[in-house]
């Protein structure tokens, strides 16, 4: 057996015809797994390592299929006729590789969310992509956290980039070194993460400080040869201050690279916490206004840095 049927990974979704992730058309692969809990989160079912069953109420007929093939009795039924709820273990579904409730519900109310693939698999399914591309696109590898499943994305990113696909990844860069430095050589393109420029408060928006995110972006921009372009989700009352925005820019500066892609935080991903079984921690956020976005554009170009509002990039 051929060592790449060997190596597999946890991705939870591929999405073709993307065109905000770098240049052209590209395959966007996400990877399961996340070091952080960020608040704003629009991907909530990339988080674990592994495969979660996820629960969709409006769907269910509470036949209860799936607590008679759980073999963890890892599902409770709540309420009475008319008010039924399902509860899930989600330690122990966490733990689970079975997955028997969602191949016992017949109506789609229980999906499994994300999958285990071979690198040969996965290859097999970019290539089929690639004659949507066109001249510029290629794959871009998101999640999660790429890095979080380092021995599979060096060997995805190593295969594609022998084949002469262009390769990205967007990262939150919280990854030890070890993980990230391996892969940079197949990579064409990074989108790099900065959440917040003071420690204290990026712990509270993203459950982990900033240093191990700032020490790698360092040593990222010191030693690759590809495009680096810094994203930063904005946040409207929680990281679009000035101080921060100033902090922001002097640090993409010191590194010696200049552009910067603003990320409006949207509430795109509610649905999905729901289906994941976990809370949507900004019931109350209001999207960030268009005025707001310029000024903080404004005051990223003033300062010297390249800044591209969301999708209205240069690629
Ligand atoms: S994912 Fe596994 S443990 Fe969780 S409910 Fe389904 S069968 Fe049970
Ligand atoms: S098997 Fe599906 S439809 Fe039936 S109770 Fe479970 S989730 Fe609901």
């Amino acid at each position: 057996m051929d060592q790449s049927e060997l190596t597999g990974g946890y991705i939870f979704d591929i999405q073709g015809f993307s065109v905000h992730d770098g240049p052209g058309c590209r395959t966007l692969i996400f990877l399961k797994g996340c070091p952080l809990r960020c608040i704003w989160c629009s991907n909530p079912e990339g988080i674990k390592p592994f495969p979660e069953p996820l629960y969709k109420e409006s769907k269910c007929l509470f036949d209860l299929f799936c607590i008679e093939a759980c073999p963890y009795q890892a599902i409770t039924v709540h309420g009475g006729k008319g008010d039924q709820k399902l509860e899930f273990d989600r330690k122990k579904c966490s733990e689970c590789r079975t997955y028997d409730c969602v191949k016992a519900c017949l109506t789609g109310a229980l999906a499994k969310g994300g999958n285990y693939m071979t690198l040969d698999e996965l290859y097999a399914r970019i290539v089929h992509d690639r004659q949507y591309w066109g001249d510029q696109g290629g794959i871009t590898l998101t999640g999660g956290e790429p890095f979080a499943q380092p021995e599979f994305t060096g060997a995805l990113l190593q295969k594609c980039f022998k084949a002469f696909i262009h390769t990205a990844v967007e990262t939150c860069g919280n990854i030890p070194w070890k993980d990230i430095q391996p892969s940079l050589q197949w990579l064409e393109w990074i989108f790099y993460d900065l959440k917040h420029m003071d420690d204290a408060l990026h712990k509270q928006l993203t459950g982990v400080s900033n240093k191990l995110v700032l020490e790698n972006a360092r040593l990222i921009a010191a030693g690759f040869e590809g495009r680096l372009v810094f994203r930063l989700p904005l946040v409207p009352g929680m990281n679009d201050s000035e101080e921060n925005i100033k902090a922001t820019a002097g640090f993409i500066l010191s590194t010696g690279k200049n552009e910067l892609n603003i990320l409006p935080v949207h509430h795109l991903g509610r649905e999905k916490y729901l289906l994941a079984g976990y809370t949507y921690r900004l019931p109350g956020f209001e999207m960030i206004p268009r005025e707001k976005l310029i000024e903080v554009q404004n005051l990223f170009t003033q300062l010297g840095v390249k800044c591209y509002l969301g999708s209205e990039t240069p690629f």
